[in-house]
């Protein structure tokens, strides 16, 4: 199976055949981010980046005009030396190039299982985005060092929903419902916020401050039904086709879920329609998730009659509908396993993790349902380059002590209230999945 790097480099060539979302991933990410000071956290290629983003600069020049080869080498060599001392955590949408230097690759809960369960480890490399990194650095001892190797990795979604938005929408609300601590006959408070793993610390800060919760794409149903059992409604965010999806799989009327925009007041909605409200949807998306469409999914039965359509539940809701299961990443990998040898597979996720499942599991067939090679760009700025970069700088040599670069830490006040939003999720189990 060619790897995505190897596919893209085709495809610009003119060598393979079929559609790139965007021609500037063949570049190296410090050739791309040419013009932008480096940033993060957060950010596609094209979003607004973040006033309070730290800096990545400029990576020193024998790493970018290293060969691939020699970056292999360096990146081994490093590992070697360092052996217990670092993990390095790879996210299952990483590239191939990136992913073989893993000790453990999964999906972002596991990673923040694996991290909180390492305490030996002295550093952690994330090959993730800065969410990720945050949410290890927060489950990990003070003394161990979470290392992101390209400070601009990072996720446009998380980027939708900031502080001061949410904490303006927080207000908006109590103007609607009253005392937001005020509880009914029925020992619930009016509104419950629950953040999708996929935002910044201060949003899960916010959510242990006021009696919320994280969640993630596996245990989404089971942190709903947790946050019913103490609000009559959640404010849900920043990714509204989650939420969405898995509210409508629990039974909540789509009336019953508006959606909050963060620009407008109320957040475009009037009194009566927050009044009737169940979950209240941040307008946020994934712009690789959102790609997806039915009549992808038209075509691929078509072609294939027997396919078995499983997409991610940040996909948005006619797709989820039309699909024949959704669920996590950890979902779609369970699925396949499973499956009987010869059965055949569209799926709607990341291509660098379908592409990975094809090469696993040749007994099966299977196949990205959008046929454009659009990889998540954030995860992409994680390069071999930046990977050798911070593992030499751990290493250290006779001229140069050892040093932490990429530091990722979460400040203590914001740290101690996302931690108990954090460990509420970890308490909860993850459920059944969203299903259709
Ligand atoms: S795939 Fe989407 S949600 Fe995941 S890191 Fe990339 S932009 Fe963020």
């Amino acid at each position: 199976m060619t790897s995505v790097d190897t596919l893209i480099r085709g495809i610009t060539n003119g060598g393979a055949p079929g559609e790139v979302c965007s021609t500037d991933l063949v570049e190296a990410p410090w050739n791309f981010d040419t013009g932008i000071p480096g940033y993060g956290p957060g950010s596609s290629m094209f979003d607004v980046i973040p006033l309070d983003a730290p800096l990545q600069g400029e990576l020193p020049a024998e790493y970018r005009t290293a060969s691939k080869d020699e970056l292999h080498q360096r990146i081994l060599a490093a590992k070697a030396t360092l052996g217990d001392r670092v993990l390095m955590l790879g996210h299952f949408y990483q590239r191939d190039e990136v992913v073989q230097y893993a000790d453990y690759v999964g999906d972002s809960f596991q990673l923040a299982v694996k991290a909180k369960a390492s305490p030996e480890a002295e550093a952690i490399v994330f090959c993730g985005v800065h969410f990720m990194a945050e949410t290890a650095d927060l489950l990990t001892t003070p003394e161990q060092a979470v290392i992101l190797p390209n400070l601009a990795a990072g996720c446009s979604m998380a980027d939708m929903a900031d502080i001061d938005s949410v904490e303006e929408a927080w207000e908006q609300l109590e103007s609607i419902y009253g005392d937001l601590d005020a509880r009914d006959e029925t020992g619930r408070v009016p509104v419950i916020p629950v953040t999708y793993m996929n935002s910044a610390a201060d949003l899960k800060g916010f959510c242990g401050r006021h009696g919320g919760i994280v969640c993630t794409s596996s245990n989404a149903a089971t942190v709903l039904a947790w946050a019913f059992e103490r609000g009559r409604r959640v404010l849900f965010f920043p990714d509204q086709h989650l939420g969405r999806n898995t509210a409508k799989a629990m039974g909540i009327p789509l009336e019953h879920m508006p959606m909050w925009n963060p620009r407008r007041a109320l957040g475009g909605n009037d009194a009566a329609t927050l009044e009737q409200a169940e979950v209240v949807l941040w307008n946020g998306f994934c712009s690789v998730h959102k790609r997806f469409s039915v009549a992808q999914i038209e075509r691929a039965r078509e072609q294939y009659p027997d396919v078995h359509v499983v997409v991610h539940p940040e996909c948005p809701m006619p797709v989820v509908d039309a699909a024949d299961s959704a669920g996590s990443t950890d979902f779609i990998v369970k699925a396949i396993q499973a499956a009987p040898p010869g059965s055949t597979f569209a799926i709607g996720t990341e291509i660098n993790l379908v592409n990975r499942l094809a090469a696993e599991y040749p007994q099966h067939t299977i196949f990205c349902l959008d046929s454009v090679v659009c990889p998540c760009s954030t995860m992409y700025r994680i390069h071999p380059g930046y990977i050798a970069w911070a593992l030499e700088a751990l290493v250290g040599s006779a001229e140069r002590p050892s040093e932490v670069l990429n530091r990722i830490r979460v400040s203590s006040d914001v740290a101690v209230p996302a931690r108990v939003a954090l460990e509420r999720m970890l308490a909860a189990k993850p459920g059944e999945p969203v299903s259709v």
